[in-house]
């Protein structure tokens, strides 16, 4: 017996999140018991609804995202990491999580007093 775990959806097929549970399974079986030659059928099955699971980047994102970090530069102990920045991919969060470590242990061995301070709302 194997374990299969099969991901449908996403931003471009949200109308998927509105199928019943067993419509959901049986598009997902028919689709990998295609492509694997599977004929039997699953013995167990579960489904997880992950609604806005994935951040979507639109349209001049990376000018946004240059504009946070200009933003960030005077506060030397404030960093940024995840998927909504510069990739959903695990290995990009990594990245961005190890640069974000990287940024405030320089700060912190450099000395900087820089105080986070309240976002002000305007
Ligand atoms: C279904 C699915 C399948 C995927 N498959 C792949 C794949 O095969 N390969 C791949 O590379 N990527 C895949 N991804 C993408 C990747 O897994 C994610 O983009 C990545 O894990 C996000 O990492 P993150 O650190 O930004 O966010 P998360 O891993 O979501 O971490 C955020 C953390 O912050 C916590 N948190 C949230 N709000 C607060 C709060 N207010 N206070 C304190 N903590 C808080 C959360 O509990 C969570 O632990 C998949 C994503 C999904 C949803």
């Amino acid at each position: 017996m194997n374990r299969r775990v099969t991901v449908i959806g996403g931003a471009c097929q949200s109308g998927l999140l509105r199928l019943p549970d067993i419509q959901l399974v049986e598009l997902a079986h028919w689709e990998v018991a295609k492509l694997l030659d599977i004929s039997g059928e699953p013995l167990m099955r579960h489904v997880t609804r992950q609604r806005h699971a994935m951040p979507q980047y639109h349209v001049g994102h990376q000018n946004r995202i240059a504009k946070i970090n200009e933003r960030l530069l005077p506060f030397e102990t404030l960093a940024l990491a995840g998927n909504s920045l510069n990739g959903v991919d695990v290995p990009g969060c990594i990245e961005s999580g190890q640069k974000a470590a990287e940024r405030i242990a320089n700060a912190l061995r450099t000395g900087s007093r820089t105080i986070v301070q309240k976002p002000v709302m305007s």
